[in-house]
């Protein structure tokens, strides 16, 4: 069972520069329970924001969600935004909505020369969880 919590930071200027490691962030977290989609809507609508994913079993917990408008620069293009998604054997790795796309055509593609079916879709740091839950 993961749980979902959104930190919010307490400035208020959209400038990405003002944000750079002196952040104060507000102690008290907003809990989402299981709801992952929920908390990364709200954490994608604030101008600063992280969704804090954590094991209630564990206590084992990660950060899948940096919004500085819309989530974690992308590791791969360093130009979108998008939450972490669970890559099969990378690990989690922050996407943006194209290069997900890509990662994926991709997955479809290298099944497709072996005569496997489609991969599911990925989903933002929920196929982590699941695995290890
Ligand atoms: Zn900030
Ligand atoms: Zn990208």
């Amino acid at each position: 069972m993961w749980e979902y919590d959104v930190i919010t930071c307490t400035g208020r200027s959209a400038t990405s520069a003002d944000h750079d490691g002196n952040c104060t962030w507000n102690t008290e977290p907003i809990p989402f329970g299981a709801d992952w989609k929920a908390a990364y809507r709200s954490a994608g609508a604030r101008v600063h924001a992280h969704v804090l994913i954590r094991n209630a079993n564990t206590g084992k917990s990660a950060i899948t969600f940096k919004s500085i408008a819309g989530g974690g620069l992308c590791e791969t293009c360093a130009q979108e935004r998008g939450p972490a998604y669970d890559m099969v054997g990378i690990g989690l790795r922050y996407v943006g909505p194209a290069c997900l796309e890509s990662f994926y055509q991709d997955a479809c593609g290298r099944a497709k020369a072996m005569g496997q079916y489609r991969p599911d879709p990925y989903r933002p740091a929920i196929a982590k969880a699941d695995a290890e839950r």
